[in-house]
């Protein structure tokens, strides 16, 4: 019997979505370095988070601002040293300057307002967010966030005009009807114009536990995995 369960299932499972990237990878021709996997610990307590960075996880995302900040802050400083905290929650510009002072990177950028909350809370803490554009592909203004595609490039231009945000790019979500794959595609492409006008944009932020090998054959730079590691989500209180 081991002694900790719960970090054999994490480490069952971390291995198992390894494989499904390096399979997704190949299958693509792509090189399994060209990818960042994201665990989204959303839900899940801090001992996980703690479990994941000894299986050697570096990378972690959050979504809820309060849930976050209490789970960071409750890390020995010497592993949330080690960690990057990927904030990839929708915002609101009153809870922003708030998440500047942990997060590393925010990936649900949607609207000027909150470029200006995020730098402005930035710069009070002294710290440098790298930040992403999100992007809402479902046509619809469903209300899962994300700035419409026509105003990707002015939000672009306004993150890297800022003092404390470093644009890296653009993230998105698969509306939930419709094909992830079309969807992932016309987010490489907004990519890509985003690009052309500051090369250093290069991430694509886009996959998760349902659609991770689409996000990798359309050209994603990094994965946000959750319930294919940490188990389905407790319901939401
Ligand atoms: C929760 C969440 C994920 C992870 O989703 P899973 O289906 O559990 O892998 C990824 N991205 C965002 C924006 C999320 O909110």
């Amino acid at each position: 019997m081991s002694a900790d369960p719960r970090g054999d299932e994490l480490a069952q499972n971390l291995a198992g979505v390894q494989d499904h990237i390096d399979r997704a990878c190949a299958e693509a021709g792509r090189g399994r370095d060209e990818l960042t996997l994201i665990v989204v610990t959303k839900f899940f307590p801090v001992d996980d988070v703690r479990r994941l960075h000894d299986l050697g996880v570096r990378d972690i995302g959050e979504s809820r601002d309060q849930e976050a900040a209490a789970k960071v802050a409750d890390l020995d400083p010497a592993v949330r040293a080690d960690l990057r905290v990927h904030f990839i929650g929708q915002l609101q510009s009153n809870k922003a300057p708030h998440v500047s002072a942990y997060a590393d990177v925010v990936h649900s950028v949607d609207r000027a307002k909150i470029v200006g909350a995020l730098d402005r809370g930035a710069m009070a803490q002294e710290r440098t967010l790298q930040a992403l554009v999100q992007v809402d592909l479902s046509g619809d203004d469903a209300g899962r966030g994300g700035a419409v595609p026509e105003q990707v490039a002015e939000l672009a231009d306004l993150i890297a005009s800022s003092q404390a945000l470093q644009l890296r790019g653009v993230m998105a979500v698969a509306p939930l009807d419709g094909d992830a794959g079309e969807a992932f595609a016309r987010l490489s492409e907004i990519a890509a114009g985003v690009r052309a006008n500051h090369p250093d944009a290069t991430w694509i932020s886009a996959g998760m536990s349902g659609d991770l090998e689409s996000a990798v054959a359309a050209g994603a730079t990094h994965l946000r995995v959750g319930s294919a590691i940490l188990g389905s989500r407790p319901p939401r209180r």
